[in-house]
């Protein structure tokens, strides 16, 4: 029987491993010039913390959450970053200064969806939370932070849409004019937005097959359900992007699928993937903390998917090449050369120099420098019974095909010279 991987769940090998932590890194970066705290939450949550939270009629909650079952719990592999992200802000108290504070996470998701390019079931994702500022400012930073991270690896390749999605005091008279809206229409409907309909009629705008969007383009429009209040915000935060240079539409069929969602939503979209064309997206969701049974406080954030990220890049030929190599290969010609090498390459290694050795030591010249050309070393050290006697080893330069002289007794401190690092 052949063992493979979970369907949808990949491994990172090589040359792609090289990459990711470039991206990765990268990534970092960006938010630590933001100003942004990495937080790590555990890969299993209790039930609890999705269900009632996220939004039970949500795609997530209702058919892709993969769950643990033991004798006395239901737990669940995290499918989504923001509710985990709130667990944690709530039991640790994060929120309680009131004043804002701003958390990234890089994190494994799990989600039962059917595999295709751009879709697994275990993927990652980025995120950046800010707590406690209400602001438009503050939607706009998120946008800001992520299109910097984009622009950080050389994608401009991408489309931001924006919309309010109102709040508890506008959003209810929307939706009730959205179902008088529907109703006639129920029959045509996909099965999915017939559910919807009744349990989250603006999901139906967000619905991608064809008949559901022909009827939803005639559907009335946020934009214009916005109260006051919603309406200054998104103005604001327009103005804001405007400011910030950067471009964006404004789309009001955003819903976003999960329900905490409240005023700005937004998401970029690229031409660079493919069917799965979202690279990352967000909104404020003040909402949700109440959903936990707390005293609500404002939220905002987004999330990006790091393997969505890593086929854009792919197609822009922008991954980077795997450029370090060893700097040293010990070649022992015989065991005794081997006693006095295996300590020096150990010497190296903990200076921070990389430095490889055979253990094979019954191994001629030939079959050493091969292995040295292998790996790609820059240096080849050859040390055998002759150099020993005399006391004197050589070292070649692989790249160049130079080779010297360098005596046994200041070896170490010649090699540490050759990589511009004093004994
Ligand atoms: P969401 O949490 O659904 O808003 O997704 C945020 C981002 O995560 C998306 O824009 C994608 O880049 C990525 N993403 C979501 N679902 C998947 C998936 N099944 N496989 C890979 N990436 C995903």
């Amino acid at each position: 029987m052949e063992i493979r991987s979970v369907r949808g769940m990949n491994d990172l090998l090589g040359e792609e491993i090289h990459q990711w932590v470039h991206v990765e890194n990268k990534i970092r970066k960006v938010f630590e010039s933001f100003g942004y705290q990495e937080i790590r939450t555990p890969v299993l949550e209790k039930l609890e913390v999705f269900s009632g939270t996220v939004g039970d009629e949500t795609d997530i909650v209702e058919k892709q959450m993969y769950q643990v079952i033991t004798d006395s719990e239901t737990y669940v592999l995290r499918p989504e970053g923001t509710a985990s992200f709130m667990r944690a802000v709530l039991e640790h108290k994060l929120h309680i200064t009131g004043q804002p504070a701003r958390f990234y996470y890089y994190l494994p998701m799990f989600r039962h969806e059917r595999p295709q390019k751009g879709r697994l079931r275990q993927f990652h994702q980025f995120g950046a939370e800010l707590i406690n500022d209400p602001s438009p400012e503050a939607d706009a930073e998120l946008i800001c932070l992520l299109d910097q991270i984009y622009q950080s690896l050389g994608i401009s390749e991408y489309r931001v849409r924006i919309n309010s999605v109102g709040c508890l005091q506008c959003r209810p008279t929307y939706k009730d004019k959205l179902k008088d809206f529907f109703q006639p229409h129920l029959t045509n409907l996909c099965e999915q937005c017939q559910k919807r309909f009744h349990r989250s009629p603006m999901r139906i705008l967000d619905c991608k097959r064809e008949g559901c969007r022909e009827i939803a383009k005639a559907a009335p429009l946020i934009t214009h359900a916005l109260c006051i209040e919603c309406k200054t915000h998104h103005d604001r935060f327009k103005t804001c992007l405007t400011q910030a240079k950067v471009t964006f539409e404004e789309d009001p069929y955003i819903v976003r699928g999960l329900d905490y969602y409240s005023r700005s939503a937004f998401e970029f979209t690229s031409q660079l993937l493919g069917a799965q064309d979202a690279l990352g997206g967000g909104g404020r969701y003040d909402g949700l903390s109440a959903r936990f049974g707390e005293t609500p406080f404002p939220a905002v954030g987004f999330g990006l998917g790091m393997e969505r990220l890593m086929i854009a890049l792919a197609e822009k030929q922008n991954l980077p090449k795997a450029t370090s190599t060893p700097t040293f290969f010990l070649a022992p010609l015989g065991e005794k050369a081997f006693e006095f090498l295996y300590p020096l390459s150990l010497h190296l290694k903990r200076q921070g120099i990389w430095c490889e050795i055979s253990y094979d030591k019954s191994k001629g010249l030939k079959w050493l420098l091969k292995q040295a050309n292998r790996v790609n070393a820059h240096y080849s050290l050859l040390l055998g019974d002759e150099e020993l006697k005399t006391g004197i080893s050589i070292l070649k330069d692989m790249k160049l095909g130079t080779q010297e002289n360098i005596p046994i007794v200041s070896l170490s401190a010649e090699l540490l010279r050759r990589t511009h690092r004093e004994p």
